[in-house]
């Protein structure tokens, strides 16, 4: 047993594209390829931690709060849409234990709304997803 805190046999926390399967997360970044609504390009970066909603970006890759982005995988370039609203994308997430999570986040620059899933379970991060709750419950059912 280390003390240092690193043990080897623990997974990280990982997220992946829906499509490809590519880890598209770094050292608390998960990294998208965006395009905004006039059709600029971009790299930008959302922590890795739900609820937290900290973006780092190239300064001079202006976003506006508001604007509806589109993600992409910066893999495969897949769009990261879910079917569930249009303002929300989709990705996986791969906790510590190994386990799979659908996670939906809000498209809408500002906007803080993000949702784990698994199964019929969800857990909801941020103030302004309270919204999107009919549309994620509705596509429960089945
Ligand atoms: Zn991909």
């Amino acid at each position: 047993m280390s003390l240092n805190g690193k043990n080897p046999t623990k997974m990280s926390l990982n997220y992946q594209c829906p499509h490809c399967n590519g880890y598209i997360a770094i050292e608390g970044c998960v990294i998208f390829s965006i395009r905004t609504p006039d059709l600029k390009s971009g790299i930008i970066s959302l922590h890795t931690e739900l609820g937290n909603y900290s973006i780092k970006k190239n300064p001079e890759f202006e976003i506006s709060t508001g604007d509806h982005l589109d993600f992409y995988c910066p893999i495969c370039h897949a769009e990261l849409a879910s079917e569930v609203h249009q303002n929300l994308a989709k990705i996986i997430m791969i906790d510590e234990a190994n386990r799979e999570f659908e996670i939906l986040f809000s498209r809408v620059l500002g906007e803080r709304t993000t949702f784990k899933i698994v199964g019929e379970t969800m857990e909801i991060f941020g103030d302004d997803s309270a919204e999107y709750l009919d549309f994620i419950n509705l596509s429960f059912v089945h």
